[in-house]
């Protein structure tokens, strides 16, 4: 595949994470030569980043769409060229998940800012997610349903990975 790649993505992985992840990449590995990649880059960057922590604005899926055309069009090299392609794809595609950001929804459930932990009623109380919690927000009480405190969570998962009993639940309201 010489410098290709294939990444597989599916229901859980965010589009609009994803493609910031990719600019995220692209926008460090720019030169800064020319303007549009240097700075257009950046602007995007900045866009999927406040998408992603539930601070979008209503004009910035017009303006991250205007952006990647001007980047596209106006950098020198390879990079910069296609340093917009994820965005643009993702826009072209998966359009209903970049206004679910908008909205302060990531269906996917990836982005931290936009989901919550959640015990539900399958807990048997067995203790595992306390132990995996690294913060403390699961409080341990053998036999009993567990709950997750929201003002100490950081959203790292390990609870629902922890748990044999689907009984952790991420949800984006
Ligand atoms: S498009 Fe190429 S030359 Fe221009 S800033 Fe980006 S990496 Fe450098
Ligand atoms: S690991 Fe699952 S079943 Fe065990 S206490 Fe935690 S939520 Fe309940
Ligand atoms: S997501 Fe992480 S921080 Fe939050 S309750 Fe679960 S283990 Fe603790």
């Amino acid at each position: 595949m010489g410098s290709g790649g294939l990444v597989v993505l599916d229901e859980r992985d965010c589009m609009v994470d994803i493609a910031r992840f990719f600019l995220k990449f692209t926008q460090a590995e720019s030169c800064g030569k020319c303007t549009f990649c240097r700075i257009g880059t950046k602007r995007m960057l900045e866009i999927l980043e406040r998408l992603c922590a539930g601070e979008g604005r209503r004009d910035d899926l017009e303006k991250l769409a205007t952006l990647a055309d001007y980047v596209s069009r106006g950098s020198l090299c390879g990079l910069g060229q296609t340093a917009p392609n994820p965005v643009l794809t993702t826009l072209r595609y998966f359009r209903e998940e970049y206004q679910a950001h908008l909205e302060g929804r990531c269906p996917a459930g990836r982005c931290p800012a936009l989901i919550r932990y959640r015990v539900n009623t399958n807990c048997i109380g067995c203790t595992l997610c306390a132990q995996a919690c690294p913060v403390g927000a699961i409080a341990y009480r053998p036999y009993e349903k567990h709950e997750v405190d929201e003002r100490l969570c950081t959203r790292c998962d390990m609870c629902r990975q922890a748990c044999q009993d689907d009984a952790v639940e991420v949800v984006s309201p």
